[in-house]
């Protein structure tokens, strides 16, 4: 720009000029760094030509801190490294004010995290590797608590919300609810358990112990509500619909409102939909009688089992499958829960005669209905050996949820003899809460096996199964089979 713009210069002739300068430059050195700059332009020039003598290079080199005396040398470190041998005093001083923390009128607290910040962008010239290295990692120890390790570990360990209740998968209306979906994962290591029984046998109860309560609580905080006893003794229904809860082990629970005999046929028709439903989606169904037992209950498992909707074939234009298809239509587990159950049935004589009468009961059905779950496996029973139920069935027992302490003195006060009297009564099984937790490790080890052709994760599974819910709102068959029952 200067030459473009001062062209002037040039008429004056620059011999005149550099002549002028030359005087100049006779006077003492430290007038000429304080010199005016409005002359720099033109020494390049006269650089580049080579052809100057040595005041243009002298000119140069007299900015050197080199040439300052060590009194100035001390003062602050604004001033450019230059030469070789500041930049090796250089090192020293970031370190010397790393491990003060700011000490140059902050106070060390304050020092860590914001000075630290507040220094590098200061220092920002000269940062090196172990700087950073080092002020990152103070600054961690420093602060961990801080506002800094938390995002990090929020973003990298968020555990699973924890559900305090059950909610609707399908709500009373019989209408698929997509609230669950905000408690599902995308992993496939999840067990899928459904329960249906009449009225008032303890679904919600046995639900809530095996997913989230303990027998001792009270049941106004079980995750799915129990029958008050408002309800209980107008006849009435607690559960309508599907409850779902999914507990931080990825178990899903499912809990129905199943009306079998008593109700009207749209009662039985949506309660066919829900058992039908449970027989596609769950890995283990658990169906729950309090008293053994009620013929209608088998029929009704068999209806539903008919009329479960088939499993999707994996590709629908796969012609030739190794397979046959029965081999390939999915079944589920179940298990038979004899719930409030009396001592009289926990004798090993009835035990064997129920297993019998299920047996065959359902004899000719693909339910996987024995081989998955015994109670002579729990030590329920120390003195029988395994060939003792040869025809066993997944069945189990649970006794009544009494208050334990109670039952036990009256029945030792009610023994002749004093000695006995100091002794617990006899109560032929274990106790409740035992029972319940044998029952839970004995469900939750159940396999795991596919539901469809393809491995489903949770949130695969939440659309597998409304589209199996869908289907069986829109089943033919069903339609059909209610229009037979009017
Ligand atoms: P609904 O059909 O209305 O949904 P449900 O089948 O879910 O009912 P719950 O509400 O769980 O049944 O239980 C009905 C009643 O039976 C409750 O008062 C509960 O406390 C009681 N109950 C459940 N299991 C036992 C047991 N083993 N011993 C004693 N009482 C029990």
């Amino acid at each position: 720009m200067s030459e473009s713009g001062h062209s002037q210069p040039g008429m004056y002739g620059q011999g005149r000029r550099r002549r002028r300068r030359r005087d100049r430059d006779v006077g003492p050195p430290g007038q000429n760094l304080s010199g005016p700059s409005r002359d720099r332009e033109y020494v390049p020039r006269e650089r580049r030509d080579g052809s100057e003598e040595p005041p243009g290079p002298l000119l140069q080199k007299t900015p050197i801190i080199l040439a300052k005396p060590p009194g100035e040398r001390s003062k602050p470190s604004q001033s450019v490294p230059i030469s070789g041998g500041q930049a090796l005093e250089k090192p020293i001083m970031l370190i010397k004010s790393r491990e003060d923390g700011g000490k140059p009128g902050t106070p060390p607290e304050v020092a860590s995290p914001c000075s630290g910040a507040s220094k590098l962008e200061r220092e920002g010239q000269r940062p090196t590797q172990p700087v950073y290295q080092i002020q990152n990692r103070g600054m961690g120890a420093a602060a961990s608590s801080g506002a800094v390790d938390p995002v990090i570990g929020q973003t990298k360990l968020v555990p699973p919300e924890k559900m305090k209740h059950s909610i609707k998968l399908v709500d009373d209306q019989m209408n698929w609810c997509d609230s669950a979906m905000e408690y599902l994962r995308d992993q496939t290591d999840m067990l899928v358990v459904g329960v249906i029984g009449l009225q008032g046998t303890g679904k919600s109860t046995i639900m809530s112990l095996l997913s989230a309560n303990a027998p001792e609580e009270d049941q106004r905080v079980y995750v799915f509500r129990a029958q008050t006893q408002e309800i209980k003794e107008r006849g009435g229904n607690q559960s309508t619909g599907i409850d779902f809860y999914i507990t931080q082990e990825r178990v899903i629970f499912l809990d129905t409102q199943v009306r079998l005999n008593l109700s009207p046929l749209l009662f039985l028709n949506q309660s066919l939909q829900i058992t039908a439903f449970l027989f596609t989606v769950c890995h283990v169904v658990i169906v729950i009688q309090d008293w053994f037992t009620d013929i209608n209950l088998y029929r009704f498992l068999q209806t539903a089992e008919m009329l479960k909707p088939s499993t999707p074939s994996a590709s629908h234009d796969s012609t030739g499958s190794s397979g046959n298809e029965e081999g390939s239509e999915y079944y589920p587990h179940i298990v038979f829960l004899q719930n409030k159950s009396s001592r009289d049935e926990f004798c090993p004589r009835n035990l064997k005669k129920m297993h019998m009468a299920v047996d065959k009961l359902m004899a000719h059905s693909h339910l996987k209905y024995k081989g998955t779950l015994s109670m002579l496996d729990c030590n329920i029973f120390p003195g029988l050996d395994r060939d003792y139920l040869e025809t066993e069935v997944n069945m189990f027992l649970l006794p009544l949820m009494e208050n334990e302490g109670e039952d036990a003195l009256t029945k030792a006060g009610s023994g002749s003899a004093p000695l006995f009297s100091l002794l617990p009564g006899y109560r032929g099984h274990p106790t409740f809460s035992s029972q319940v937790s044998k029952l839970r490790s004995q469900i939750l080890a159940m396999s795991r096996c596919q539901l469809s052709h393809t491995i489903l994760t949770e949130k695969n599974w939440f659309h597998y199964a409304a589209r199996i819910w869908d289907g069986v709102k829109k089943s033919s068959a069903l339609s059909e089979y209610s229009r037979l029952q009017a």
